[in-house]
């Protein structure tokens, strides 16, 4: 069957099995145009026009992790480590809430000793004391214990974003180091306590890793189908210098490609899990300077802006080539606005825009 009648064939499908995902992922010209036409229509139809802005702080690089792939692993000796103050946090904060943001996002490197537990603790609470309880809190810093994770969630945070990184187990596996802090079934354990834990539940994958396959990334959409994700995070893999997986650069496909085969995942994830929210990744626009535009036309309706200091930009090199590494957060904003309304969107400000998927999934199970 020619390419595009199979294509169209799909898309009128409601069920994507793992084989159409592969086709779609592999789709070009105006199969791929057909694929993103589908997305967006579906965006439009479950969660509307309206793209949420999540300020993104970036709080420390200090990581007690080893990921082959991400530039602020702690055997990476290069790198000066830092941890924001508090008074630097709730000045970002501040900025999000008086700028109509309503949603931030708490990120960093992982670490599990008490008194890192009991500082984010205490920086929620700060937190919501600055802003009258009126910020959804997002946290992604990495695997933590039922208690930790119970106690933050008591403590005002209401999602979290853990990214499984590539579901295939033997691909998680070469990404990682072969020990107990680097174990999956940790990692998706960890998922599973915070979906039971009733957090708004985000995770995602990197496309284009070396050794990956378009049938890893079919099984990667399965899964976030299969375990009934809330939100997600996903991009390219990008190569950082130094990092054990530089080694294997030449396997890689070239950026342009990486960077489509991103948007096909996006637009296969809108289609198959309709009303999620999805963000459009800073990684997507470190390929193309309008990668986040596109990825918003693909389905994505989230997006992080930064609101780290510009001072610790360059100690928060996950990968090479990271945008706004020298903006401060206003100049980003203003051509933020312009481009989003640009793609057709318009910004959510002022609204938490909470996961609809979460509270139709909630509902659902009382
Ligand atoms: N430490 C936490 C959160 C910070 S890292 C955690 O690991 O969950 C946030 C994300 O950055 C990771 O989930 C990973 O998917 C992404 N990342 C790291 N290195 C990357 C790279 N080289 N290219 C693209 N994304 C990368
Ligand atoms: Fe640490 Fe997260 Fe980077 Fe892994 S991906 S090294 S856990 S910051």
């Amino acid at each position: 069957m020619d390419n595009i009648l199979k294509t169209h064939k799909i898309l009128k499908k409601d069920f994507l099995n793992k084989d159409d995902l592969v086709f779609l992922l592999a789709t070009t010209g105006e199969s791929f145009q057909a694929l993103l036409d589908k997305a967006a229509e579906i965006k439009k139809h479950y969660v509307g026009n309206i793209v949420y802005y999540r300020g993104l702080i970036e709080y420390s690089n200090i990581c007690s992790k080893n990921c082959f792939y991400c530039g602020i692993r702690g055997g990476n000796k290069k790198l000066d480590r830092y941890q924001m103050t508090d008074d630097e946090v709730i000045e970002a904060v501040v900025f999000a809430y008086k700028n109509n943001y309503s949603s931030i996002v708490l990120q960093g490197g992982e670490r599990n000793d008490k008194s890192f537990i009991n500082k984010i603790t205490s920086l929620l609470q700060k937190i919501n004391k600055a802003t009258d309880n009126s910020l959804g809190i997002t946290l992604s810093l990495g695997e933590q214990t039922e208690e930790t994770f119970r106690i933050w969630k008591e403590n005002g945070a209401r999602r979290y974003l853990l990214r499984i990184e590539a579901s295939n187990r033997d691909l998680y596996r070469k990404m990682h180091p072969d020990n107990k802090k680097h174990d999956f079934d940790t990692r998706l354990e960890s998922l599973y306590t915070l979906k039971k834990l009733e957090y708004q539940t985000g995770t995602g994958v990197m496309i284009g890793l070396p050794f990956q396959t378009l049938e890893h990334l079919a099984q990667d959409l399965v899964f976030f189908r299969d375990f009934d994700i809330d939100m997600a995070g996903m991009g390219p893999y990008i190569e950082h210098e130094d990092t054990p997986l530089y080694h294997y650069k030449d396997l890689l496909l070239p950026r342009k490609e990486r960077f489509e085969l991103s948007l096909k995942m996006l637009a296969l994830l809108r289609i198959i899990l309709k009303d999620i929210n999805i963000a459009a990744t800073t990684a997507m626009q470190a390929i193309d300077p309008v990668g986040r535009e596109k990825a918003l036309k693909a389905g994505a309706n989230v997006i992080m802006p930064n609101l780290t200091p510009v001072k610790y930009r360059e100690g928060y090199l996950l990968y090479e080539d990271k945008p706004c590494t020298d903006e401060e957060a206003e100049h980003c904003l203003n051509c933020l606005e312009s481009s989003i309304r640009m793609a057709g969107d318009d910004i959510g400000y002022g609204k938490w825009g909470d996961s609809k998927h979460y509270f139709n999934r909630i509902n659902k199970s009382k």
